[in-house]
């Protein structure tokens, strides 16, 4: 079935039809290389890749590295390793640094046509000049400068004769525009700072609302897609463009999405630096962030990803999608390409005092949900471990685990049944001693195998397991909507228990696991072998349970 289009496919089919060439339709991505990519890009990136995929159209990854203050290369190099890992292709790597020539020299010709003006106050003077929604501002003294004074300044500012914060070059538009973005924006600035790719050529910065749609521009993009907070941006945006475009060339066209807010987490680069900046987590990839390193290393796949933003839609307004979903979409993708795999995490000593073979290798099914997964052999033997919490001594009424006089079926395995308690000197059970029933063998297909018991439970042979060490992640914040607090409320709302190192003892299969690589633990959730795992230290990280643990526990 096709999927119905969203608005901004209606807003292109209409372009279309009102007979704009289908060849000219060009889209970009542009980060900001001041932080790592988080799961509300996603949203973004999958909206530009797959419109360009749908109408044959190029598309460029452009960086709007404007600020030397916040960029740094890691961030160009972790964006791109995220967007490859998503899938996708651009056709173009650009920089909006690669045109600091042609925004500079454009700066000059607004100078020269007399839309533009060097400002002598600083941004405290500037701010309070600038009025409110309802009140207009008021001109600045320096707005009237000649053309001369203005171009003999701005290069001076240029060549870094000024200290940062002495000079700023202003467009000159209007300072009682009902309209606050048009009352004289700052296009230029003095940063002294090396840029991390035109290092120390330059001490005049292009501010973002200059330097953006003129790269637009440059690069022929025909659909400019944006966030709604830039939504009173487009009034300037087209102001700028109207200094610079040709007729004969494509008029790039800004139009603005809701952005993806997603429940019980944050989607504010600012933030999320914070949080690694202070230790509250373990660097931007790791499995707590809503980085897409970070959900990488949880077990998010790239398809799990993009089903989760195709599924949260294209919408016109702001609203907020639950975490939920994103977990949803996670167990649906896993479901499917998970091997099923057993650990016991906090065991109990099985000894089954029936059972003589030294070791029997049983034929257990991988994923019930994929008949071309296959089955593994699983080491049985008179030694198991089983969850401490699937026995009990006294077990309440509806209790269909293991107790003292009742059978379980061993996943795979045989029916065994409790008949003894071996305990400590804290009169804690420290073991069980069951008999097994030899004829119950799952899957022989003797009467006795398809004996009904009311409980299956995972098992490990002692002798035959690996230890396991397994992370396991709470919520990072301790408020359903984290994203409305501002930075000085913010860090009392971070979780900072939000990580459970534990161990287990799992299937020895495990041993030859890489990195990545996402298994179903029966009976507990979704896995994923870290990047940090080895041979002999086994890491797995928890991606997901296997039911939805945000409706069942609301904050
Ligand atoms: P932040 O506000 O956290 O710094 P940003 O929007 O400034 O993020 P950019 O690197 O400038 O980050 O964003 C690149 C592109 O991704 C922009 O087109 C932006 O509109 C889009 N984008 C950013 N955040 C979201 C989001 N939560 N949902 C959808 N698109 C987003
Ligand atoms: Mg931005």
């Amino acid at each position: 079935m096709k999927k119905s289009k969203n608005f901004i496919e209606h807003i292109i089919d209409q372009d279309l039809r009102n007979g704009f060439d289908k060849k000219k339709l060009r889209f970009r991505f542009p980060p900001e290389p001041n932080g790592y990519l988080h799961i509300g890009h996603v949203k973004a990136i999958v909206l530009n890749f797959e419109l360009a995929k749908e109408y044959s159209a190029k598309i460029n990854l452009r960086f709007d590295d404007t600020n030397p203050e916040k960029e740094e290369q890691k961030y160009i190099d972790a964006i791109k390793k995220d967007i490859k890992w998503l899938n996708y292709k651009w056709d173009e790597e650009l920089y909006a640094s690669d045109y600091f020539d042609i925004l500079h020299s454009w700066a000059k010709d607004l100078i020269t046509s007399q839309k533009a003006y060097v400002d002598s106050q600083n941004s405290d003077e500037i701010a309070s000049q600038k009025g409110t929604p309802t009140e207009p501002g008021s001109n600045s003294p320096y707005r009237e400068r000649s053309v001369d004074e203005n171009l003999l300044i701005f290069d001076k500012m240029t060549s870094g004769e000024y200290d940062s914060g002495q000079h700023v070059l202003r467009a000159k538009i209007d300072m009682s525009s009902p309209n606050m973005l048009m009352r004289d924006p700052v296009i230029y600035r003095v940063i002294k700072k090396s840029h991390p790719r035109t290092k120390d050529k330059w001490v005049v910065y292009p501010m973002y609302d200059w330097t953006h749609g003129e790269s637009d521009y440059i690069e022929q993009i025909s659909h400019s897609l944006c966030t709604l907070e830039f939504k009173p941006h487009r009034e300037l945006y087209d102001w700028f463009l109207d200094q610079v475009v040709d007729q004969n060339k494509i008029r790039p066209k800004q139009r603005e999405f809701a952005r993806l807010n997603l429940s019980h987490t944050i989607t504010s680069k600012r933030k999320l630096l914070y949080l690694v900046e202070n230790n509250f987590v373990d660097g931007w990839d790791d499995p707590r962030m809503p980085t897409i390193s970070g959900l990488r290393r949880r077990g998010y796949s790239p398809d799990a990803l993009k089903k989760f933003v195709q599924k949260a839609g294209v919408a016109k307004r702001e609203n907020i999608i639950e975490m939920s979903l994103l977990e949803f979409c996670a167990r649906e993708d896993l479901n499917k390409k998970c091997n099923r795999l057993m650990v016991v995490q906090n065991p109990i000593k099985i000894t089954l005092t029936n059972y003589s073979l030294e070791e029997e290798k049983l034929d257990l099914i991988n994923n019930p949900e994929n008949v071309n997964a296959g089955s593994r052999k699983v080491s049985f033997s008179k030694h198991l471990y089983i969850e401490k919490d699937d026995f009990m001594e006294n077990p309440p009424k509806k209790f269909f685990r293991l107790s003292l006089g009742n059978e379980v079926r061993l996943k795979g395995a045989y029916i065994i049944k409790a008949n003894n308690v071996i305990k400590n000197d804290k009169d804690e059970v420290v073991e069980v001693e069951c008999t097994y029933d030899p004829k119950s063998k799952s899957g022989s297909g003797s009467p006795e195998s398809q004996r009904k018991v009311k409980g299956t439970l995972h098992w490990i042979s002692q002798n035959h397991s690996v230890n396991v060490e397994i992370r396991e992640y709470e919520r990072l914040f301790n408020d359903a909507s984290p994203g409305d607090y501002d930075m000085s409320e913010f860090k009392n709302i971070i979780n900072t228990e939000s990580v459970k190192y534990l161990n287990g003892y799992g299937e020895k299969i495990l041993q030859k696991s890489l990195p990545g690589e996402p298994f179903q633990f029966q009976r507990k959730g979704y896995y994923v072998s870290d990047l940090s795992s080895t041979k002999d230290k086994l890491i797995f990280n928890k991606t997901v349970g296997l039911r939805d643990n945000y409706k069942k526990k609301p904050v």
